[in-house]
């Protein structure tokens, strides 16, 4: 029973670790009839560009994204990343987006999901510096965000997000 349900879990993991599963979470939420946004494809290669979109939707809240294995791992952080180091942000993951997801800017019609105004806040390079299931360190050069930070996974879809003192 748990080696089933363990079997399952890096099914899935191997599945999104693909982006293809992922973007169809992306895409099940979506009206793209109605919707600016991208449907978006799963992108070949790696890259290495961050963004950060504030949201204001229902609540307003700041989307971090990393370019990764062809999509763009995403992240809800209600507060908004860190400037300085020792403040730690909840950061909730969310659905993967696709890597043309990265220029959207504008607004997400009333009824369909997000629906609000999307502006770019920050965007710029990464360098990740570590990555496991449970943690991803990087440096960010944007132009707001520089330096290096750490995306902690706590429980469920719970991160931390912190920036690291320099040096
Ligand atoms: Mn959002």
């Amino acid at each position: 029973m748990f080696w089933d349900l363990e079997k399952r879990c890096l099914e899935l993991h191997r599945s999104q670790s693909k982006g293809k599963m992922s973007l169809e979470r992306y895409r099940a939420k979506r009206d793209f009839a109605k919707t600016p946004e991208s449907a978006g494809e799963v992108e070949s290669g790696g890259g290495s560009r961050f963004v950060v979109q504030k949201h204001q939707a229902s609540h307003l809240h700041y989307d971090f994204r990393l370019e990764m294995e062809g999509v763009l791992r995403s992240w809800a952080v209600p507060k908004g990343p860190p400037l300085e180091p020792g403040v730690r942000r909840l950061a909730v993951q969310v659905e993967d987006h696709p890597v043309d997801y990265i220029d959207f800017a504008g607004e997400i019609p009333g009824g369909q999901y997000g629906a609000g105004t999307v502006e770019i806040w920050d965007s710029g390079e990464f360098k990740l510096d570590m990555q496991s299931p449970d943690r991803l360190e990087f440096a960010l050069k944007g132009k707001k965000l520089s330096g290096d930070y750490v995306l902690i996974h706590t429980d469920g879809k719970n991160w931390l997000l912190l920036k690291r003192k320099a040096g």
